[in-house]
């Protein structure tokens, strides 16, 4: 395995654009618009929205994010006194 000193992914500026997109290892934008093969950053000033979310999710994946859950509190109302007659 050939191991540059350059990272595999990141955000790049492709000429034509106006803002970072996030590149991965296979050299296309995560929002698949584009392609770059030059340098690429860990940050960018501008990025793009859909390349942003992507990259951000990939992160949290990678990272063994954590899921709240979201389903918590599935009470019954409490029960009414029913006081009736047995
Ligand atoms: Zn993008």
């Amino acid at each position: 395995m050939s191991s540059g000193g350059e990272p595999v992914e990141g955000w790049g500026y492709p000429p034509a654009a106006f803002v970072a997109h996030y590149f991965g290892p296979d050299r296309r934008s995560l929002c698949g618009r584009w392609r770059y093969a030059g340098a690429l950053g860990r940050t960018a000033v501008t990025k793009c929205r859909r390349c942003e979310r992507l990259a951000a999710r990939r992160a949290g994946e990678a990272a063994g994010e954590k899921r709240d859950d979201a389903g918590r509190g599935g009470g019954e109302p409490a029960g009414r006194g029913r006081s009736g007659p047995r």
